[in-house]
């Protein structure tokens, strides 16, 4: 029976009529829509919700705890792709409401991804079983009591995937039910590839650092709050000591390895809310938040350390380098831009290499 929002039963028009409407179908029908017209905007409103999650894990943990919520299987794995391809994935499984170790026992994902990049859709588990062709990868799935398995895919392909197990009331999924998770787990994907496409877009790729415009555009926000709040914070430029020298010498891809390994050390040797860059070529600019000009000159002399005793192996040779830093203290009644800031940062370095190299030197009105 429709419960009124459809169709106005009580007009007259409609009541005239009732029976021949029940009798040809039509009532059905519209109670029928007005079940999936509640179920999209469920959908929607859930999406939305998806859409303002800042990360991957959150975006994830909220996909799969709503799920869960929803329809209480009997098991939920959520087994999402390393993108770098360097670790093995990540698995989260849920068992009657409960977070849980995986019980699966998977070495190999290929074919999983293989059979969804061929066939990017949801689909029953026995279906998945014949077609895959290899019971024993299906059956790895089975300590599962795998139902459905919904991939979730982006622009280059598969991001991972989400297994079902039966639902606890020992009820079938429906076909509204599954394509509502179709629908939710669609729009998981398109929010999943909208983090990874930002993260893309401020990070730099050979060292993971963030790149040079979206660290200019933080200093912007955190020299605002500094002002606003009287805060003091300093900009390190950090510079590899004759890199040409050892790229020429070991060639570009030495030269590659031990970037990446000096972005560490530098990110290893600052404060979790300090901001660090790959500034330009063998350049790095670290924004120390919350400090004050002697424990930043503290700061910057422990990266200075660091990176002199850090050795990176490359191809049986020990390669090792030195920086300079050029500090610029930002003090609370400093009314300086962005721009003057870099310029007067990187006239401390420009003297620390003058002076011979692996030294901080602090920026004074004297350089200019
Ligand atoms: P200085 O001590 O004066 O800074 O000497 P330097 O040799 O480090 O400076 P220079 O500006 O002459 O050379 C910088 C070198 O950094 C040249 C360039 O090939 C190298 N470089 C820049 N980006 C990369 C990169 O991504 N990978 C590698 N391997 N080398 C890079
Ligand atoms: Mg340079
Ligand atoms: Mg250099």
């Amino acid at each position: 029976m429709s419960d009124g929002k459809i169709i106005d039963i009580v007009n007259p028009e409609v009541l005239a009529h009732y029976d021949l409407l029940e009798e040809i179908g039509i009532i059905d029908e519209l109670d029928r829509l007005h079940v999936r017209l509640r179920q999209s905007s469920e959908v929607i409103r859930e999406a939305a919700s998806l859409f303002s999650e800042p990360s991957v894990d959150s975006l994830m943990d909220h996909l799969v705890s709503s799920l869960v919520d929803k329809f209480i299987p009997s098991h939920l794995i959520l087994v999402l792709k390393d993108r770098n391809h360097k670790a093995s994935p990540s698995i989260v499984c849920f068992e009657n409401l409960k977070q849980v170790a995986s019980p699966l026992k998977i070495n190999n994902f290929e074919p999983f991804y293989n059979f969804f990049s061929a066939r990017p859709k949801s689909i029953n588990f026995s279906k998945f079983r014949s077609e895959l062709g290899s019971t024993d990868i299906a059956d790895s799935l089975g300590p599962l009591a795998p139902e459905y398995i919904f991939p979730l895919m982006g622009i280059d392909g598969i991001f991972g995937f989400l297994v079902f197990g039966r639902k606890i009331v020992d009820q079938d999924y429906s076909p509204e039910e599954v394509k509502y998770i179709e629908d939710l787990v669609t729009f998981a994907s398109i929010s999943l590839q909208n983090i990874i496409n930002y993260a893309d877009a401020i990070t730099d790729f050979k060292t993971g650092l963030y790149n040079h415009s979206f660290f200019t555009r933080r200093m912007g926000e955190e020299l605002a709050n500094a002002k606003r709040y009287e805060k003091e914070i300093t900009l390190l430029l950090i510079d590899i000591d004759h890199f040409k020298r050892l790229n020429d010498t070991y060639g570009h891809l030495a030269g590659d390895e031990v970037l990446v390994c000096i972005a560490d050390a530098i990110r290893h040797a600052i404060r979790a809310g300090d901001i660090v860059s790959r500034f330009g070529g063998e350049e790095f600019a670290v924004l120390l938040v919350q400090t004050v000009e002697v424990a930043s000159l503290v700061t910057a002399e422990r990266i200075r350390k660091t990176v002199e005793e850090t050795s990176v192996e490359y191809l049986g040779n020990r390669l090792n380098v030195t920086v300079s830093v050029g500090v610029r203290n930002i003090g609370k009644k400093d009314d300086a831009t962005v721009e003057t800031i870099i310029h007067q940062a990187d006239q401390a370095l420009y003297k620390a290499k003058d002076e011979g190299r692996n030294r901080v030197c602090v920026y004074d009105d004297r350089l200019e």
